[in-house]
């Protein structure tokens, strides 16, 4: 049985996620920590839980998810993970950053491993099927438990919302016509994790969801 740990994070208030099962391995996706108080913060969480690390996963690469990449990847001996498709953002993450006039002392995180549609990535007893979402970003992806009833679905959807289609390589139409043909076509049980802001169901958003009715 999966748990999902949500940790709020940098002024984005983007959502770190820390799964994990009853063996206590876990896996981290979109370490957003920025200020090295929240990198702390994370660390600490997972210690504290005795959470044993074992992937470090992105669903996408924008700049408010990948602060502490270079960090937790480090600090935790884990290759960071995503779709290749988004590894051009990786080369813009110093300039972007100047360009909000964020201060990160980080190195420029390294991407070691790449996911793509229909694989499956394992920790403890669980599993989790990469499921491909372009759109927001070209290599955005969701991370799916079937069992368990729950998606990780980065910046793709949010509650009674969808991600934006207006930074490079954002494309609407893609956006659109992959949430309602993979994400929505789900159980209508199925948790959605968003990037930023509480969960929904698969369910609530085939209702209430204007983009997608
Ligand atoms: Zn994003």
């Amino acid at each position: 049985m999966i748990k999902v740990d949500v940790l709020p994070i940098n002024p984005w208030q983007e959502n770190i996620y820390i799964l994990s099962d009853e063996t206590k391995e876990c896996v981290i996706i979109d370490p957003g920590c920025l200020s090295r108080g929240e990198k702390q913060y994370v660390v600490d969480f997972i210690t504290q839980n005795k959470f044993k690390p074992v992937r470090l996963l992105q669903t996408h690469l924008h700049l408010d998810h990948i602060f502490g990449a270079r960090f937790i990847s480090e600090h935790f001996g884990l290759k960071l993970t995503a779709h290749k498709e988004d590894e051009f953002l990786i080369g813009e993450f110093k300039s972007h950053a100047a360009k909000y006039g964020i201060p990160v002392e980080d190195e420029t995180p390294e991407l070691k491993e790449y996911v793509s549609e229909g694989d499956v990535i394992e920790f403890g007893n669980s599993i989790l099927n990469v499921m491909h979402l372009p759109g927001h970003s070209p290599g955005g992806v969701a991370y799916y438990n079937e069992d368990d009833k729950l998606a990780i679905v980065g910046d793709s959807i949010f509650r009674e919302s969808i991600g934006r289609t207006d930074l490079p390589r954002g494309d609407y139409n893609s956006l659109i016509s992959c949430l309602k043909n993979k994400l929505l076509a789900l159980d209508e049980a199925v948790v959605l994790y968003p990037g930023h802001g509480p969960s929904t169901t698969v369910g609530h958003e085939k209702k209430n969801n204007s983009f997608l009715i």
